[in-house]
């Protein structure tokens, strides 16, 4: 294996450092002490850098002259302490299913500032979202504004809802493409004529106040241009819906996919960056098209809590294929973070024991899945790796614990927080005595 010197570090984010004896340290606490005392797999998060990300966003569209909200996409990771949390941020959150608006409403987040997303709510998540009178629900589909209308006329309850555009603008990372008519599962597309059908028939019924449109464009966004893209469609088409049907475009939402950096080839911008440019477009096809400044609203998930989080492991076995590579193996892997595996996905990470070494060598993490596609990472440089180490994962806060499984049954790792030196369990391990809780023996009878 060669060996080397002088490995660039990772960029660590947030109050994360390395200490006198050479551990990771988050939060002011030691990772090493957190392996031992929580035990691996475990998902540690720096909550003062969750609360940091929410008030970037917050004082980057504090100049806007109408009101602007935040909406955390929990998806991207809900815990009941992390919704608390949230609720006094003065955000709002954005949940995708009855699972997320139930521990929502459980932590206590103020429902009013809930809004509900996606394409196939059924007929039981949206009585329980007027049941919890939140403050919209996002329309992703014809058959549910069927639903929402037959519901709200029974229950005579009003409702505010977004429409769900699919624009035709997809961004990834660096750049943005245009198509004229958009596949997707998601909302309703403009180029068939389906999206001002949609718009036209929600203001037409009579409980439902349609308050504007929502458009999601992608994830990983490195640039501003898919934005403003977005914002030029919409804001046209609302434009000529005015003029057809009075439609009033009140509240512009432009989804969630700001970048961050998992490993240093990201360079994501400043959120301020993004505000800027969007505030900027919104402002110009106001005034160009005579519109009413409509608020922005953003949906944010991993660029509040991806870097905040990272995934400690305890290194197992190894295997050294002679000129070929060294696997490393570790006690989790795509049961606590698919997204490798799904999505080829990078990551960085280093030992959490050992930081810095005089001597670097080339190693390939891989899960302990039974998958020859379980792996974490290939080629990264680590020094010497033995058994017992940690293997700190970084930027893992976001699509990890809330896409984690149970295969192989591998229980779930916990969740701990950590602030100014002080750790506190989230969310506990999974024991083997949990999944129990759902199995029954089978019946002599069947
Ligand atoms: N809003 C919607 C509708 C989404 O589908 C997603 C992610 O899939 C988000 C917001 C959050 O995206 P991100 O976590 O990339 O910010």
């Amino acid at each position: 294996m060669d060996q080397f010197k002088n490995k660039q570090l990772p960029e660590f984010s947030g109050n994360t450092t390395i200490n006198d004896k050479n551990h990771l340290e988050i939060g002011g606490v030691d990772s090493v002490y957190l392996a031992e005392k929580y035990s691996t797999p475990l998902y540690v998060y720096d909550t003062a850098l969750i609360k940091e990300r929410l008030n970037e966003f917050k004082e980057a569209f504090s100049s806007y002259e109408k009101e602007t909200q935040v909406a955390y996409a929990s998806k991207a990771f809900s815990s009941l302490a992390l919704y608390q949390m949230l609720a006094k941020e003065s955000v709002s959150l954005d949940v995708v299913s009855g699972g997320e608006l139930f521990l929502a409403v459980k932590a206590g987040f103020p429902s009013e500032k809930i809004h509900f997303h996606g394409n196939n709510k059924s007929h039981q998540e949206l009585v329980e979202a007027l049941n919890a009178d939140i403050g919209c629900i996002v329309v992703d589909n014809f058959t549910e504004l069927d639903m929402i209308n037959q519901l709200t006329t029974l229950h005579q309850k009003r409702i505010n809802v977004l429409i769900r555009i699919t624009p035709g603008i997809e961004a990834h990372t660096h750049e943005y493409i245009t198509t004229g008519q958009e596949d997707s599962k998601f909302g309703f597309d403009l180029a068939s004529g389906q999206a001002k059908e949609a718009v036209k028939e929600a203001q037409s019924l009579k409980y439902i106040d349609v308050i504007g449109l929502h458009a999601h464009i992608g994830s990983q966004i490195f640039e501003t241009t898919g934005y403003e893209a977005v914002i030029e469609r919409l804001m046209q088409h609302s434009k000529e819906w005015q003029d057809l049907f009075n439609f009033d475009l009140k509240v512009l939402n432009v989804g969630g996919g700001f970048g961050i950096r998992y490993t240093n080839e990201d360079a994501p911008l400043p959120i301020k960056d993004y505000a800027i440019s969007i505030m900027r477009s919104v402002k110009q096809y106001s005034k160009e098209l005579g519109l009413e400044l409509p608020e922005i609203w953003v949906e944010p998930g991993r660029s509040i809590v991806g870097e905040a989080g990272t995934t400690l492991y305890t290194v197992g076995t190894q295997k050294t294929i002679p000129e070929v590579r060294k696997y490393v193996s570790v006690d989790g892997g795509m049961a606590d973070n698919i997204r490798p595996a799904l999505y080829d996905a990078k990551y960085t990470g280093v030992l959490a024991n050992k930081v810095y070494a005089q001597y670097y060598t080339k190693v390939s993490i891989a899960g302990k899945a039974c998958e020859s596609g379980d792996m974490l990472i290939w080629d990264l440089s680590l020094p010497e790796v033995e058994q017992g180490d940690y293997l700190a994962v970084l930027s893992t806060g976001a699509y990890g614990y809330s896409m984690a499984s149970n295969y192989n049954r591998l229980p779930r790792p916990a969740v701990v927080f950590v602030e100014d030196g002080k750790d506190f369990l989230a969310i506990r391990r999974e024991r083997y005595e949990d999944f129990l809780n759902l199995e029954q023996s089978v019946d002599s009878k069947y």
